[in-house]
């Protein structure tokens, strides 16, 4: 116990210490890079790339494959004693930033990040462990601040144990539980974008293509085909059998959902299978499942 006191004080105390030397960027903010992000992106603002978009500030200091790379620091330190007494698991939770002002091709950015905080230990659904803060400070020649970005990850130790023969339930919100009161109903409810009409799935808040918010949902045939799958042998998943499979169906209104499917061995399964869906009820939910259709290709 006081081994485990002795430990938490330490990790505790690196709060407030650099979490690596400062790094300045290879190169400076550029044309070419500001082109690359907005054509991914699909981002025609006219005021780039005459001014570099605001979420591109952490990517200038990224040392990707460059030869020599940051100095490791007291992040790297505290990382490896948290991984020496069993925390590790990590995820990351919450990432905030702000931006003071536009970056502009020709200045060079210089990344100081900091331990901001230690808080801990904590117990989660996932285990107990420590929420470390990293604060990002990004400034420019003269040292002017032009934005900083504030990392929250999770490092815990993983229960040891999955609660026995309890299915992992469905994650219901306000995004997705028209898609469960369907299935309850019978429906393979697919969300639609009121802009647009454009289906998608997983359910989420804003349509990629015209940004609307709007959406309502439509119900589909749940007659598809395989367009990807795997065997899932481990690890052990409460409440399930292994092996199970798990495919990512192309539905016949164009677009793709992944669920199990059963009703055939894993080995018969083959991308471009026909599939249709049915519902089953596990334990407190129903829930959606696969099977190789009943009818033939192009049939009903
Ligand atoms: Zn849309």
């Amino acid at each position: 116990m006081v081994e485990q006191e002795v430990l938490e004080q330490r990790i505790l105390g690196f709060a407030g210490r650099p979490a690596r030397p400062s790094y300045t960027a290879r190169y400076p903010v550029n044309e070419a890079m500001i082109r690359h992000w907005t054509d991914a992106h699909g981002d025609r603002n006219p005021d780039y790339p005459e001014l570099a978009p605001p979420a591109m500030l952490a990517l200038w200091t990224m040392p990707g494959l460059a030869p020599e790379q940051p100095d490791p620091g007291a992040l790297d330190e505290l990382v490896e004693l948290l991984l020496e007494n069993g925390y590790t698991g990590v995820v990351a939770t919450n990432l905030s930033q702000e931006f003071d002002r536009y970056l502009r091709p020709g200045e060079l950015v210089t990344a100081t990040p900091v331990i901001d905080a230690v808080a801990g230990p904590r117990t989660t659904a996932l285990g107990s462990g420590f929420f470390l803060d990293v604060r990002t400070d990004f400034t420019v020649e003269e040292g002017e601040r032009v934005g900083t970005a504030t990392m929250r990850m999770l490092r815990y130790r993983p229960r040891e144990k999955l609660p026995k023969g309890k299915r992992r339930r469905p994650v219901k919100n306000q995004d997705t539980s028209f898609f469960w009161e369907g299935a309850a109903a019978g429906e393979l409810r697919i969300q639609r974008c009121r802009g647009c009409g454009e289906l998608r799935s997983p359910p989420r808040p804003m349509c990629a293509s015209c940004r609307s918010l709007e959406w309502d949902w439509t119900v589909a045939s749940g007659r598809g085909t395989v367009y990807s799958y795997i065997v899932h042998h481990a690890p052990q998943m409460p409440g399930q059998e292994l092996p199970f499979v798990v495919v990512l169906v192309d539905l016949e209104e164009r677009t793709r959902l992944v669920a199990n499917l059963t009703g055939c061995e894993p080995s018969e399964v083959k991308v471009g299978m026909p599939v249709e869906v049915y519902f089953e009820q596990v334990a407190e939910d129903v829930l959606p499942f696969f099977r190789p259709a009943r009818s033939a290709v192009g049939g009903r």
